[in-house]
């Protein structure tokens, strides 16, 4: 762009002119490409944190114990930044709940059948 003070030309990314040190960019920093927004709010990444203690509380208490530890992560890995790790954790989680409430589905109905059949 150029220096509407003295005309000389400039980078963009310039936030002073390099003749006159005019103020070029009132805004700061202009936006890196792509990147709309720029807020550092972090992203939602569901924790599963309830379905790990429901499925311990009613189903495997050892597996449940697994997905509740990942799903704590979540929180804290997204908090701190890492958001790779924070959806490895919440995948982590879920999948240990699913298995967690699979197993007690199975256990359930294995007694049921048990009570059936004598
Ligand atoms: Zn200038």
């Amino acid at each position: 762009m150029y220096c509407p003070n003295c005309g000389t030309f400039n980078d963009d990314n310039n936030f002073r002119c390099v003749q006159c040190g005019n103020i070029l960019q009132q805004a700061g920093p202009p936006m890196a490409g792509g990147y709309g927004g720029g807020d550092q709010e972090p992203a939602f990444i569901p924790n599963y944190l309830v379905q790990a203690i429901l499925t311990t509380l009613f189903c495997c208490l050892p597996l449940g114990i697994v997905g509740i530890v990942y799903a704590a992560q979540v929180n804290g890995k997204n908090g701190a930044g890492d958001v790779e790790g924070a959806m490895a954790a919440s995948q982590n989680a879920k999948l240990w709940s699913s298995i967690s409430f699979g197993l007690g589905l199975a256990f359930l109905v294995f007694n049921v059948i048990l009570q059936v059949a004598t």
